[in-house]
């Protein structure tokens, strides 16, 4: 969102002309300047002038990920033969007219764990020119279709052309979506040569990368086939767009985990392995004394560190639990967001906008059960972590390192802040395996007062 800033810049200029008396060519030569600016801000994405773009991720290994715009098509199933051969996931921007003629196509790139990114309703040739609701409607309209046609959803849109203008703008933040672009362009559906395609690809490729293909043709089909070679050669690795940005289910991650924490901080203690007399007599008051918790609430600001991001974000929220199994988080500050856990579902409101979630699906199954297993004790019986326990001045600290592989993709380690004389966690420290690192402090925490049944609601 440069756009702002250079029309005020744009203003001085003109301003700073009239000062200095110039001359009618010069204003025309400076409102030439603009509109070219303008101009050049919609077609490259990369600048992010009316839009922020995701165009790569910020990665010290070798990956690059591929997307394919526009399908899916007659010759998609191809590129999906291709990529399962080369156990390789990729990202499909697809385009809902195209999902309609090839609804099969379609269901089989989402069953074959590829990430879906919404490419318009109808990727109209006047894109570029569309008010703000024609272009919401044309992204909402493709999210219909994506749900009703593969039942997912998805954050990640990825602008026709990559055009983006003001009205573009308005309909991304209205659609809450992530735009995504690219930094590497194939310019496969221009060129002929497909050495040439090849070779513009290979050359600019680096960390991180977000390779801009579509699945459209044979050409690009037999440049993917060589660029695949290419990439075990160079031994890069791939990820999907989603995997740096669903920054929505990211936050219902951290949100279960941290709820998990502080559950599991009344917990932990039973069957953690101790080391010494202290850590056992922390271990032991903590869970004599929460044992007689029957509910908790808690103010709480949450400051997370993002890879990709330059700036931490910090929220401010409430979080609500009543044993055994009713946990809330609400957001308030600076947006609305509330996520419920009651009964096996997980409830979410963003900003105004409800959804639930059956806790039974794959991704919360696992959340759900450390949640509720939590608060009867019974999760201790198979312990995920390894505790370790520290003091420091003011505080009694549970270090917790994740044993399972499969928690350790999410989670390199999460410390428990206990005050002195406290049985409560007062502060939580996430780093996550990507490096983001998450921090939640809890303020005016009430014990077993009573909780309204609205907090539990949306
Ligand atoms: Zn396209």
């Amino acid at each position: 969102m440069r756009h702002y800033s250079f029309i005020l810049f744009y203003l001085f200029c003109n301003v700073f002309i009239y000062a200095f008396q110039g001359s009618l060519w010069v204003y025309v030569a400076c409102f030439l300047a603009f509109s070219a600016v303008m101009v050049w801000g919609s077609f490259a994405i990369e600048l992010g002038y009316f839009v922020k773009s995701i165009t790569h991720k910020r990665t010290k290994i070798k990956e690059v990920a591929l997307t394919f715009d526009d399908g899916p098509t007659e010759f998609t199933p191809k590129f999906l033969d291709l990529l399962k051969e080369h156990e390789i996931k990729a990202t499909f921007f697809c385009i809902g007219k195209q999902i309609e003629k090839y609804p099969e196509t379609f269901q089989r790139i989402i069953a074959e764990g590829h990430s879906i990114g919404n490419h318009t309703l109808s990727h109209s040739n006047s894109t570029g020119f569309l008010s703000a609701s024609k272009m919401t409607a044309e992204i909402e309209n493709c999210d219909k279709v994506i749900k009703k046609v593969g039942n997912i959803q998805t954050d990640l849109y990825r602008p026709p052309f990559g055009v983006t203008n003001p009205s573009i703008a308005k309909a991304i933040l209205r659609t809450h979506k992530t735009s995504v672009g690219w930094n590497v362009r194939s310019l496969d559906t221009i060129i002929d040569d497909e050495k040439k395609i090849y070779q513009r690809v290979t050359k600019g490729l680096k960390k991180g990368s977000i390779i801009l293909l579509h699945d459209t043709s044979e050409k690009t089909y037999r440049v993917l086939a060589d660029l695949l070679v290419f990439l075990a050669d160079k031994k890069y690795s791939t990820f999907t767009v989603d995997s740096i940005i669903n920054s929505r289910k990211k936050m219902i991650k951290n949100i279960a985990f941290g709820a998990f924490l502080l559950v599991s901080g009344f917990f932990f203690a039973q069957n953690t392995a101790m080391s010494g007399a202290e850590a056992k007599a922390f271990v032991s008051k903590v869970s004599a004394d929460t044992k007689e918790i029957k509910t908790l609430q808690s103010d709480f600001t949450q400051t997370k560190k993002l890879d990709f991001l330059d700036k931490s974000i910090v929220t401010y929220g409430k979080m609500s639990l009543q044993t055994p199994n009713m946990l809330s988080w609400k957001y308030t500050k600076p947006y609305q967001y509330s996520i419920v856990f009651k009964s096996n579902k997980i409830y979410i409101n963003d900003q105004g906008k409800k959804s639930s979630v059956d806790a039974k699906s794959k991704t919360f199954e696992k959340i759900n059960k450390l949640i509720v297993g939590s608060s009867n004790g019974t999760m201790f019986n198979d312990p995920e972590f390894t505790v370790t326990y520290f003091k420091n001045g003011n505080y009694n600290v549970a270090k917790f390192v994740p044993k399972t592989s499969q928690l350790l993709k999410y989670i390199k380690q999460i410390e428990l802040y206990f005050p002195k004389n406290q049985s409560t966690v007062s502060q939580v420290n996430m780093t996550e395996a990507s490096g983001d690192t998450t921090n939640i402090v809890f303020k005016n925490t009430k014990i077993n007062a009573s909780i309204p049944a609205s907090e539990f609601t949306l």
